[in-house]
């Protein structure tokens, strides 16, 4: 371990939460209960009074604040990258050119947003009668929650366009997760922002619960389990808080027969094994034309098959453990329901990986089933591909939006009608054609069904962390009715 993270891991110990600007310790237990534990209680404060110093910033301050963040991310990327390997367990290759990046993108790119905060003229009433307009306001305290297997970018994702507009900020990690969030911290410091502006909760769901029943915080933004985004829109409600919700998926991922088999190919394998399946917009039911379905799997076994699966912190390692014992646990059992009820066509066991024999690995797993099996129907979040055939456009249409799930859908074809016929067609909030789990940030993300409410990125998420105002304005004495 180099020394950078070990002074990381040591301060964490000793000092988890960021409040007001400084890294301070938890109110002496690891979790602190419910709210008004003193932790808790301290960061909407804290966040209170940067709310007040930051709503007042303007547009183009909070710009440059963000961009500078944005730049000590670059600036510290292979430390970052380390400590988010060293977290989740996802191979460096992946942290040093995804999770840190695409923080810093979206720093970048809501600092570009800050300034579009503006209202609208509205006339109604001739030239020299009365009119309107719009302000765009800042909502005040806004929490985030995030699950655990991309941390840092997670923690950009709502941090970013919260600050953009103008809102306070509480994040508060997957417990499995505690590190990164604190080097965003760090960065948002240094970069200028005022105390209390961005603020850091460690612990358990109970935080979680706490924030969402808090009264003085406005909006909650989860990235987790469908189950866990019920109990949150369920402790919005006494309060109303505005709610955003990122959450789980099954989704389809199909290949005509027309397709380029081995870019599909290639983007079965992104859309099931990246991040060691631990994606929520993967395509795990991978949908494949009987007529190149012979084609398809030979390739797909043989790349497969040549995956590097290793030590996370060597470069070359494609494939790294799950983020937990717990998880793994989850994902054999499902591998175990997939070997009765469908025929294994790769892995599904544990792999030897010589100086890492008490590590979370699993095989990359590739199942052949019917559309009935369980592990064509329930979010795995683990690397399971299942293969589905069909002949038909129409059938594997109904087949694909046949689940209680919406986040993505992908499509390989080289039929530019067919492409875009079938993205009206499939029901979910993020689709691609002929390439998959590309996510940038100028796009909305987000589920349809019980993938989720409202979206991340883009222009969307501005206005998902502001409201609207309208203003009258009376240029005459006004004819009353008394
Ligand atoms: P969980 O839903 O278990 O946890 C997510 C976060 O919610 C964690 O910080 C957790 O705390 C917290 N939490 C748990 N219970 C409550 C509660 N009652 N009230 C408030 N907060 C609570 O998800 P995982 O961490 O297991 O992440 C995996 C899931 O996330 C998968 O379903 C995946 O599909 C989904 N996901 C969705 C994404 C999207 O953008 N749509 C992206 C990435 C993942 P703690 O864990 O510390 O107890």
């Amino acid at each position: 371990m180099d020394a950078s993270i070990a002074e990381t891991l040591a301060r964490i110990e000793k000092t988890g939460n960021f409040i007001g600007g400084r890294f301070v310790a938890g109110a002496g237990e690891p979790c602190p209960v419910v709210y008004p534990a003193t932790g808790e209680g301290a960061a909407v404060e804290a966040a209170r009074c940067g709310y007040e110093i930051w709503r007042r910033t303007p547009p183009a301050e909070r710009a440059r604040i963000l961009s500078a963040t944005a730049r000590l991310l670059r600036e510290r990327l292979p430390q970052i990258a380390r400590l988010e390997t060293l977290d989740t367990g996802k191979p460096l290759q992946e942290t040093l050119a995804v999770d840190v990046t695409s923080g810093a993108d979206c720093l970048d790119y809501f600092a570009a947003q800050a300034a579009t905060m503006t209202g609208e003229f509205v006339g109604f009433s001739g030239e020299e009668g009365d009119w309107g307009y719009t302000r765009r306001e800042p909502l005040g305290v806004c929490a985030g929650i995030g699950a655990w297997n991309y941390p840092l970018q997670i923690a950009c994702w709502k941090s970013a366009p919260a600050l953009a507009c103008g809102n306070a900020f509480i994040f508060k990690p997957a417990e499995t997760t505690p590190l990164s969030a604190l080097e965003l911290a760090r960065a948002f410091k240094d970069a200028g922002l005022p105390d209390g502006v961005f603020n850091i909760l460690q612990g358990d769901g109970r935080i979680g619960a706490a924030l969402v029943a808090h009264p003085d915080i406005a909006k909650v933004s989860l990235t987790g389990e469908t189950a866990t985004g019920v109990k949150i829109l369920q402790g919005a409600a006494p309060s109303l808080k505005h709610v955003t919700l990122e959450l789980g998926g099954k989704s389809p991922l199909i290949v005509f027969e027309d397709a380029d088999i081995d870019s599909a190919v290639g983007g079965a394998m992104v859309a099931n094994f990246y991040s060691t399946g631990q994606v929520c917009s993967n395509g795990t039911r991978v949908f494949v034309h009987d007529a190149v379905r012979e084609a398809f799997i030979e390739r797909l076994l043989a790349r497969t098959h040549a995956l590097k699966i290793g030590d996370p912190m060597d470069e070359a390692t494609q494939i790294g453990p799950l983020v937990s014992a717990e998880h793994l646990e989850k994902v054999n059992r499902y591998i175990g329901i997939g070997r009765g009820e469908a025929k294994l066509l790769h892995g599904g066991g544990t792999p030897r990986v010589s100086g890492f024999e008490g590590g979370y690995w699993v095989e990359p797993t590739i199942f052949a089933a019917t559309d009935d099996a369980i592990i064509a129907r329930e979010e795995i979040f683990g690397p399971v591909l299942t293969l589905l055939g069909f002949s038909d456009e129409d059938d594997v249409t109904a087949r694909a939006n046949a689940t209680g799930f919406g986040l993505s859908a992908g499509v390989y074809t080289r039929d530019l009608s067919r492409a875009h016929r079938m993205m009206a067609r499939l029901q979910a909030g993020s689709c691609w054609i002929n390439t998959y789990n590309i996510t940038p940030v100028e796009l909305p993300f987000g589920g349809y069904k019980r993938s989720g409410m409202g979206r991340e990125n883009g222009r969307w998420a501005m206005d998902a962390y502001s409201q609207v105002k309208s203003v009258y304005v009376a240029m005459n004495a006004p004819q009353y009715p008394y």
